[in-house]
């Protein structure tokens, strides 16, 4: 049986802040704001896991008012939501995402992403796909105030 989720999350950037995406540090002057890491493009996979599972999403899972989970390193939250899945007898098909940022360029910082994630999620790089966009200059995304990103899961009854 296959189950499919999808995903999404937007963080604030704001000065004095780790920009951090995909497991990655990225140099850039803005960082993004939130409890955890803020790792946009974790998080939108995160929500697409749990959403194909009809599970709590990643704002119950991990409450932003839970001190535990402050400044917390995303591809922990990932670890422990793989095993979730693991746990209900899943394994991952493939992903998709996208990574909407006006700046800085994500498109250099993609395989390394690629690396960590498939390395947690037990899946080769043909069943990742992660897509850098920008907002054409629109809306707080394209102001670079922002960044979004969203992802669709297929999982597998193994
Ligand atoms: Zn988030």
């Amino acid at each position: 049986m296959y189950r499919i989720g999808i995903g999404y999350d937007i963080h604030k950037l704001i000065e004095g802040r780790d920009l951090i995406i995909g497991g990655i540090k990225i140099t850039h002057e803005t960082g993004l704001l939130g409890h955890s890491d803020a790792d946009v493009l974790i998080h939108a996979i995160i929500d697409a896991m749990l959403g194909a599972l009809a599970l709590d999403d990643i704002g119950t899972l991990f409450p932003d008012t839970d001190p535990k989970y402050k400044d917390i390193d995303s591809t922990i939250l990932l670890k422990h939501v793989y095993e979730l899945i693991k746990n209900k007898g899943y394994k991952i098909v493939n992903i998709d995402s996208n990574i909407i940022a006006q700046a800085p360029k994500m498109m250099p910082y993609i395989p390394k992403m690629k690396d960590v994630l498939c390395k947690i999620l037990d899946i080769q790089h043909e069943n990742l796909s992660i897509k850098a966009k920008t907002k054409e200059k629109l809306d707080a995304v394209g102001q670079k105030l922002a960044i979004e990103s969203n992802a669709v899961v297929l999982l597998e009854k193994i």
